[in-house]
């Protein structure tokens, strides 16, 4: 059993939280003068729901999980900001992460002023067991993993988590930013079975909906009892709100996306691979291909000039040269194709 109070921070097992009107007052009346809103200017002059419970039963719907185990935020950047800020004591405990991995972990480490140690990946991007565990300490609260990782690609393997899960009592957070361009299931449909692991999703990639910030944690409803007590109280606002609600009604949609984009993916992969700057093209389960090139640096400022755009991961740890390629429209691709080819004949 995760003990909760063990691992929180004392002062937010503690901590009365704000208790806002809407927190006070709850169910159908006409006349609402407790929050000192502006009788004008509706919907947009009351205060949005605080723990946006209609929004959650239809997420919960969709991935299969119940409300209470639902937690939002401003995109996945706050529902990373809330773990460190509910678990890690500033300035004491530590957080354990594989690398490469997604930059925001360390920054929000960084600015929360928890130590943050990073474990290197093995060749293939998949980490050790306990290379992560002879890392842990009595002050390491939270251990970071990808899956699919960022800027790899690769999904991390399955048993290796479960293994993580079973020997590490803190938590073990999976984030699945890029799970909708798997193959498999991800660890949603596991949540039950472990109470120290928090799954992170996202509005931002599959749902294409970067531009709304909206962020999923799924954990214990104990877990995310203790997010939404340190939350700022109206985290997510209503337009936000009713936009998602609208896209999860269009989740046909999103899973039309999703299976065009992992057949661009594929596309992709084979045309880079019929050209001679390519060195190495890593396997990849989400909607971006990490792709090492002769001169990652040349081939960049190549690219920029024809103005595409790509992300140079030269300077990350194991991705010497490495680009990191996003999978765009079939048209966008075609463009990059042709760059590149221009490239070759070029040099
Ligand atoms: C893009 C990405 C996210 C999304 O972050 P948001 O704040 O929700 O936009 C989360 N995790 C990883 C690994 C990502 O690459």
């Amino acid at each position: 059993m995760f003990d909760l109070e063990k691992w929180i921070r004392p002062n937010i097992l503690h901590l009365k939280p704000y208790s806002s009107a809407r927190d006070e007052f709850k169910g159908e009346a006409s006349v609402f003068l407790d929050a000192n809103e502006n009788p004008h200017n509706g919907p947009y002059n009351r205060y949005p729901d605080p723990l946006q419970w209609e929004l959650k039963k239809k997420i919960a719907a969709v991935k299969g999980v119940a409300p209470e185990s639902i937690f939002l935020g401003v995109g996945s950047d706050e529902c990373i900001d809330v773990l460190f800020r509910a678990f890690c004591v500033p300035g004491r405990d530590n957080v354990v992460a594989i690398d490469p991995t997604y930059g925001m972990y360390k920054v929000c480490a960084d600015i929360n002023d928890v130590a943050y140690r990073p474990v290197r990946l093995n060749e293939n991007f998949d980490f050790d067991v306990d290379d992560l565990l002879n890392r842990v300490d009595d002050h390491t609260k939270l251990i970071f993993l990808c899956s699919p990782n960022n800027p790899s690609g690769n999904s991390l393997s399955d048993e290796k988590i479960e293994q993580l899960l079973q020997r590490y009592p803190g938590l073990v957070v999976v984030d699945e930013a890029y799970i909708d361009f798997a193959s498999r299931p991800g660890f949603l449909p596991r949540l039950s079975q472990y109470d120290n692991l928090v799954v992170l999703h996202t509005f931002s990639k599959a749902w294409g909906a970067a531009a709304v910030r909206l962020g999923m944690a799924f954990a214990h409803p104990s877990i995310i009892a203790v997010f939404n007590k340190i939350k700022y109280p109206y985290n997510i606002n209503l337009l936000t709100q009713r936009y998602a609600a609208e896209m999860l009604d269009r989740y046909p949609q999103v899973e039309a996306w999703v299976d065009e984009l992992v057949a661009s993916r594929e596309l992709l992969r084979r045309q880079l691979a019929t050209l001679p700057v390519v060195r190495r093209i890593y396997p990849s389960d989400a909607n971006f291909l990490l792709v090492r090139v002769d001169d990652a640096q040349r081939v960049y400022d190549f690219l920029v000039g024809r103005g595409i755009i790509v992300r140079n991961r030269n300077k990350i740890t194991l991705c010497d040269n490495c680009l990191r390629i996003t999978v765009g429209t079939g048209e966008e691709d075609s463009l990059l194709i042709d760059a590149l080819q221009s490239y070759s004949a070029s040099i």
